[in-house]
């Protein structure tokens, strides 16, 4: 809280200054942990309109982290539908890396189907 002499004001300041106390000790619930939290925990979402994220930065961050597990789980399950080789020697596999191809071809099986 930062220090400000309060001697010889007039009225408009201490009402400045009572706006200015009022705002610094707002508190806001976040809408996750259900906490409620000095505003200094939450970001901007539009700092013109001077609109905060409902999520306090804590929450933010975690939700961030798992949004973006679930977008790596997708991908991967993406990839690994989407990347199935149907080798000669006829067997399918996924490779979405060049050393599951490369695997795949120094396989006992693939080595005794291919020569025939
Ligand atoms: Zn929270
Ligand atoms: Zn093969």
């Amino acid at each position: 809280m930062p220090i400000i002499k309060q001697t010889h004001l007039c009225l408009n300041e201490k009402i400045d200054l009572f706006i200015f106390y009022f705002y610094y000790s707002l508190k806001m619930e976040c809408t996750k942990c259900k906490k409620r939290l000095d505003l200094s925990l939450f970001s901007y979402k539009n700092i013109e309109d001077k609109i905060y994220y409902l999520y306090c930065d804590n929450c933010r961050e975690k939700t961030n982290n798992d949004n973006k597990k679930i977008y790596n789980n997708i991908n991967y399950l993406y990839v690994k539908n989407n990347n199935v080789i149907s080798c000669k020697c006829g067997k399918n596999y996924i490779a979405f890396r060049s050393y599951h191809i490369t695997r795949h071809e120094n396989s006992k099986y693939h080595k005794e189907n291919i020569i025939s």
